[in-house]
């Protein structure tokens, strides 16, 4: 069974492990769809949120993000990710696609926002997109799987390939308001390690998800932050399943050639 492998770059965390997974992935021979967020990285001011969770969750979301990186997320003039390591996803032949410009406002305000608004926040993140890979991004990813009617609307605009800006179940065009939209979605159908943990799931239970899925399609996604660094065993139990791993945008090509009337 093929399953789309998605990478997010949410901080700088991640973009300082990018080298840590592209040589994982190389050693077992896999390509994937790294989604990048290229504003600042305000993961810090994620903390607060943190602050009455059980203290498993903080000591997860302190491994994930790096102490470090968290306090300076909540200075008023937080770091850009730009462009640390961006070069070792291109340079071994991975896929990559926008993951927004700056990941927390956008979880924060989306809801308040027209698709004007919309659009203007994915074009601040394809123009400095350009600049870091020399091309334009194909495909998005909503940050934190927030998604509203304007949302996409503005989708409409671009004409990626496809996004992936759910967690759900099979690829399809949404359809909200009688009205159909035509950017293919891919959604997540496997949780990150991260968020299973959250959830207490063992090495054998999230190796189980695994072995029992049998549609035809599922997407599995994590960040290199945390699972690169911290799950390094049960990750590489997963990506040697015998399950033919691949990128979102092959998924996408197959499936818009097998059902091109959809
Ligand atoms: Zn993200």
């Amino acid at each position: 069974m093929a399953v789309g492998l998605r990478i997010d770059v949410d901080s700088i965390a991640d973009a300082r492990s990018l080298p840590l997974v592209t040589q994982i992935l190389e050693e077992i021979g896999l390509k994937a769809t790294f989604f990048i967020s290229v504003g600042p990285d305000k993961s810090g001011r994620n903390l607060p949120k943190y602050m009455w969770k059980p203290l498993k969750e903080k000591s997860l979301a302190v491994k994930r993000y790096g102490i470090r990186n968290l306090l300076l997320g909540l200075t008023p003039l937080p770091p850009r990710i730009e462009d640390i390591n961006m070069k070792f996803i291109i340079k071994k032949g991975h896929e990559v696609g926008l993951h927004g410009y700056d990941h927390y406002e956008w979880i924060k305000r989306l809801q308040y926002m027209d698709w004007k608004e919309i659009k203007l926040r994915i074009n601040k993140g394809i123009d400095i997109f350009r600049k870091m890979f020399g091309f334009s991004p194909r495909s998005f990813a909503s940050p934190g799987f927030y998604i509203t009617e304007e949302y996409f609307k503005a989708l409409e605009v671009f004409r990626f390939n496809y996004a992936s800006d759910v967690i759900g179940a099979n690829p399809h065009y949404p359809m909200l308001s009688d009205r159909k939209f035509r950017t293919l979605q891919l959604p997540v159908t496997i949780k990150s390690i991260f968020e299973l943990r959250q959830c207490g799931k063992s090495d054998k239970e999230i190796l189980r998800m695994f072995k029992e899925k049998k549609d035809n399609y599922a997407t599995f996604y994590f960040h290199p932050s945390y699972e690169a660094l911290f799950e390094r065993d049960i990750l590489n139990k997963i990506l040697e399943l015998d399950l033919d791993f691949i990128t979102l945008g092959e998924i996408a090509r197959d499936w818009i050639e097998d059902s091109p009337n959809i």
